[in-house]
C-alpha cells in the first residue's frame, strides 16, 4: 500500500478512538485502516444503551458489534473505573 508521500505503507497496529486495528504505518506518520474496521468501529461506538433496573442494581448491555470489537466474551471478568465523569469498563 502506497502513501501520499509516496513511500510504501508497512502493516502495523493502529489506534481508532481507543481500538487497537489492524492497518498501515507510513515512516512519515500517516496511517490507513480498513474501510471494513472504521465502519465497524463506528457501529460500535455509535450503538446507544438503556440502564435497566434489576433487583437494586442497574443493567446496562454491551452491544454485539461492541463486544466483538473489544473482544468481550460472556463469562469474561470486568471492572468499572469512574474518570473525569465517565465510567470505564476495564477488560482483567
Ligand atoms: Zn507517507
Amino acid at each position: 500500500m502506497r502513501c501520499g508521500c509516496g513511500r510504501k505503507m508497512k502493516r502495523a497496529e493502529v489506534e481508532l478512538r481507543g481500538f487497537k486495528l489492524k492497518g498501515f504505518r507510513c515512516a512519515c506518520g500517516e496511517e490507513a485502516f480498513d474501510p471494513r474496521d472504521v465502519e465497524r468501529v463506528r457501529q460500535a461506538v455509535n450503538e446507544e444503551v438503556k440502564a435497566r433496573r434489576v433487583a437494586h442494581s442497574l443493567v446496562v448491555t454491551v452491544p454485539r458489534p461492541l463486544a466483538k470489537l473489544a473482544e468481550i466474551r460472556a463469562g469474561d471478568s470486568l471492572k468499572w473505573l469512574f474518570s473525569e465523569n465517565r465510567l470505564i469498563l476495564e477488560k482483567n
